[in-house]
């Protein structure tokens, strides 16, 4: 890396700078989502206060500027999930809008009665819901792929979901509740030797781990710009060329049109066919400029930090009296999910709240996900690019002095 360092790259997060409840601020939340650093609050309000403009409509030249800060922002997305062409990339709201639009445009189009998709036990409700709704208009079926006691995917019962009928399968790369790193690359061997496509949902991945979407063959990849240190309200659909092309528009309006009359529209080509309406310009702008950061710092040396954390933290909370961690994957991304005998989540998570840590309770958005191992709720903390091991022991020592129930 270009010299990553977790201590001073803190000093780049104005937010982290507050205490809160008479203690500094611990932000554990990373999975739910990151704080920004100011570079990436410095390039949306230069937008905003220099190149603010409507985009692709305009003669003139703030118009221009506008267009090649939200085109610049594309190109910037493409080298960062190693995609062929930046028309490949589909500014959307997020992953659950990325996630719907494939289901909804490319399901609809493809996935008929009787047909199958394939997600996992451990998906996030934004990767089942959208399925869910398209196999209750099309009479197909939804699989999910069983985990086990760990909260790894097994890969022979994967297998054997995958028929002639089978036409999509949709996993992600690291499970949002559990922290499970899944193995991609096998899953969409698997799935490609069969003709089946596969969606990755990169929305927990994106932060923490290089991801090349060329070299792993994914035919769909999602992310959601609020992950990894960009703004709320942006993300991306990767598509192949072909898949995208083939695809008819989702929904419909100005800028994806190339010719309107009451009896026909001839829609644009890519990205734009799947771009109606005017795009959260600045937050484009705002989701390049977190790449840029990330990549100053490098993937690579923030995946190693943060490896280092889990491997701090996670026998340290196993000394707690009464916690079970969910989750034990041999392959975790930086994420740990746990419960506490005696202890509700909400209990513990504010008790955390008035040492000053943010840590997540709740059923993070994958019930059957929890379900799996027998809970509803867990405590989560789940760790980013700013925190420090001394954030990991302001949480143990917090856990230890958690009242007696
Ligand atoms: N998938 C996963 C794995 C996630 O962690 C999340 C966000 N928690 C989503 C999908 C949905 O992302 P968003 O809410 O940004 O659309």
């Amino acid at each position: 890396s270009q010299g990553y360092d977790p201590v001073s790259a803190r000093q780049d997060f104005p937010i982290l700078n507050q205490r809160v409840n008479g203690h500094q601020l611990v932000w554990l939340d990373n999975a739910a989502t990151t704080q920004k650093p100011l570079s990436v609050i410095n390039a949306i309000s230069s937008f905003y206060e220099r190149d603010n403009s409507n985009i692709h409509r305009g003669a003139h030249t703030l118009a221009a500027r506008a267009t090649d800060a939200f085109e610049g922002a594309r190109e910037k997305l493409r080298r960062f999930i190693g995609a062929k062409e930046a028309a490949e990339i589909v500014f959307l709201r997020g992953t659950t809008e990325a996630i719907n639009l494939v289901a909804q445009s490319y399901g609809a189009a493809n996935i008929g009665a009787g047909d199958r998709i394939v997600v996992s036990t451990i998906e996030h409700h934004a990767n089942i819901v959208p399925w869910q709704l398209l196999a209750r208009k099309t009479g197909a079926e939804l699989k999910a792929a069983p985990v086990n006691d760990r909260g790894e995917i097994i890969l022979e019962d994967f297998e054997k979901l995958l028929t002639s009928r089978t036409k999509i399968v949709s996993v992600t790369h690291v499970a949002n509740a559990l922290g499970t790193i899944n193995p991609v690359e096998e899953i969409i061997a698997l799935a490609h030797a069969r003709g089946i496509l596969v969606l990755v949902d990169a929305a927990q991945s994106s932060p923490h781990l290089p991801i090349d979407v060329t070299a792993l063959d994914a035919d769909f990849l999602v992310l959601s710009g609020h992950k990894i240190y960009g703004p709320t309200g942006i993300g991306i659909l990767y598509g192949k060329r072909a898949l995208l092309d083939a695809m008819p528009p989702w929904q419909g309006g100005g800028h994806m049109i190339r010719d309107v009359t009451f009896e026909h529209t001839e829609f644009q080509g890519l990205p734009e066919k799947f771009e109606a309406g005017t795009p959260d310009i600045s937050g484009a702008v705002g989701l390049g400029a977190a790449v840029d950061y990330l990549q100053s710092l490098g993937l690579s040396a923030i995946a190693a930090h943060e490896h280092a954390l889990l491997e701090y933290v996670t026998p340290q909370l196993a000394e707690i009296r009464g916690l079970r961690i969910i989750g034990q994957a041999a392959r975790k991304a930086s994420v740990v999910s746990f419960v506490i005998d005696g202890h509700t989540a909400g209990d513990v998570a504010r008790h955390l709240d008035r040492q000053g840590i943010a840590a997540r309770s709740g059923h993070h958005c994958a019930q059957p996900s929890l379900r799996r191992f027998g809970v509803e709720e867990t405590v989560r903390a789940s760790f980013g690019l700013y925190n420090t091991f001394e954030d990991v022991d302001v949480l143990v020592r917090a856990l230890h002095q958690l009242p007696r129930s």
